[in-house]
């Protein structure tokens, strides 16, 4: 809570606003649900991502897969550092889908829903040039293993990832896909996650994000 934020000559004023990163003092008291701001100072403004509309959406759609699946409110100093990492590259302008895509695989992995890519999740063995995906089963499979309802995922997002999940989001903007392969391999991720948390991801900055992409 942070009391009468609202007006203007508050301290809070203009400080929290959204993609604004604080230093936020919380005076907290036992057994009471909710904080109490007491200071913001702001570390950086993100003007970059306000002032272009795409790199905005961008930012919408990965905070806004954040709150559909992320749950708890225990702090994660991986997962903030993440989040930091995904704006400061959205800030640095376009591409933006690699860093989105990228920074979406990286935050399955930091809550516990890793996809497998490296090995087949059915016997553990290197999957060699299978293309076949599993997402129930949690990745790739191998021929060996293949019970014929596996889906095909083009080899150019296996590879997306095989690179950039040890590597800083900085090396995704250097891989390009086809046109398309960013937004299928969204959609791979997406519904990856929805079987695994059980439940559809509505992303309203997605529809902005197209209409965006669509003027251009
Ligand atoms: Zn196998």
């Amino acid at each position: 809570m942070a009391r009468g934020a609202l007006r203007p000559k508050s301290p809070f004023y203009g400080s929290l606003e959204l993609f604004t990163k604080v230093d936020l003092s919380l005076s907290r008291w036992e057994g009471r649900e909710m904080d109490t701001a007491t200071e913001a100072s702001v570390i950086d403004y993100y003007e970059n991502i306000r002032s272009d509309p795409v790199a905005f959406a961008h930012s919408c759609l990965f905070i806004e897969w954040l709150l559909c699946s992320l749950t708890g409110s225990e702090p994660s100093h991986p997962m903030f550092h993440l989040i930091g990492s995904v704006l400061d590259n959205f800030a640095a302008g376009p591409p933006f889908w690699p860093v989105q895509c990228s920074g979406i695989e990286k935050a399955l992995r930091l809550t516990g829903f890793a996809m497998e890519i490296d090995r087949c999740v059915n016997c553990g063995e290197d999957p060699g040039g299978s293309r076949l995906w599993d997402a129930a089963g949690g990745g790739r499979v191998c021929g060996n293993c293949s019970e014929g309802s596996e889906e095909e995922v083009p080899a150019g997002i296996i590879a997306f990832f095989r690179k950039t999940r040890s590597s800083p989001l900085e090396e995704a903007r250097r891989i390009g896909l086809w046109k398309g392969g960013y937004r299928q391999c969204f959609d791979l991720l997406k519904s990856y996650t929805e079987i695994h948390l059980d439940r559809r991801i509505k992303l309203k900055s997605l529809s902005v994000l197209e209409d965006l992409e669509n003027d251009h």
